[in-house]
């Protein structure tokens, strides 16, 4: 029976917030916004293990107190230059732990809401995809192409348009060969690498409050959404 980890990759320096500290430490209702991405993974019984891969040079983490996660989080300083990178440098790492088979659930250290429900569903939906599968969600506003001077150019067409979010989630063997086969630029999400495969990730069905942090001003909303539903 095939087993699930979780990898997050949080190595990042998160620029666009404006804050020196790095995005995925930066405080939500005073824990690491990383904590918050970590937890749903602590607390969900299906999860074997949770990988985090840091950058060597991280001197965050070990100022921060993980002792409630520690038998079932592991510690990988592996980040590379992009996120991609992060990613299959982990995967490297975990080689020794999983089987061909086991599932992995990559999940943003940026995205700090999501629900045990969320997790629930992608397990669920995509156990039996061979080409595994990813949280997203419809497209819901009208979107313009712009020219260079911010005008509209034209009205592009929403149908069948999905904004992908993580955790993504595919078999082990299928992670390794689809980041290890070709460049890593431009990848920036698991399933487009899969893709190059020729493989069709299935989109499920998430909604607007598994958001990405990126600016400063969504740290408030996320604060916002984790003060609305009961947890994870
Ligand atoms: O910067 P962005 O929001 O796209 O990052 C998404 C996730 O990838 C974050 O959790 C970030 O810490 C991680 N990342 C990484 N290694 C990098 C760049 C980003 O692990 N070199």
């Amino acid at each position: 029976m095939a087993k699930y980890f979780a990898l997050i990759p949080a190595a990042g320096t998160g620029s666009r917030t404006g804050d020196p500290t790095p995005k995925q430490y930066q405080p939500i209702n005073g824990r690491p916004m990383l904590w918050h991405a970590l937890n749903p993974f602590i607390l969900h019984p299906r999860i074997e293990r949770i990988f985090v891969v840091l950058s060597p040079a991280d001197a965050w983490f070990a100022q921060m107190r993980w002792d409630e996660f520690e038998p079932k989080l592991e510690v990988l300083r592996c980040g590379g230059e992009s996120r991609a990178r992060s990613v299959l440098n982990g995967l490297q790492a975990m080689a020794g732990t999983l089987a061909r088979d086991d599932q992995v659930l990559v999940h943003d250290a940026a995205r700090p809401c999501l629900t045990r429900h969320a997790i629930d569903q992608l397990i669920t939906q995509v156990a039996d995809h061979q080409a595994g599968g990813l949280l997203a969600e419809p497209l819901a506003d009208t979107l313009k192409r712009a020219d260079e001077g911010g005008h509209v150019l034209r009205t592009e067409p929403r149908e069948r348009l999905w904004r992908a979010q993580t955790p993504q989630m595919f078999r082990y063997d299928i992670l390794v060969r689809a980041l290890s086969g070709g460049t890593l630029e431009g990848v920036t999400d698991e399933a487009s690498a899969v893709e190059r495969l020729g493989l069709q990730p299935l989109l499920v069905k998430s909604g607007a409050t598994n958001l990405k942090v990126t600016y400063g001003e969504d740290l408030r909303l996320a604060e916002f959404i984790l003060n609305s539903h009961p947890g994870p």
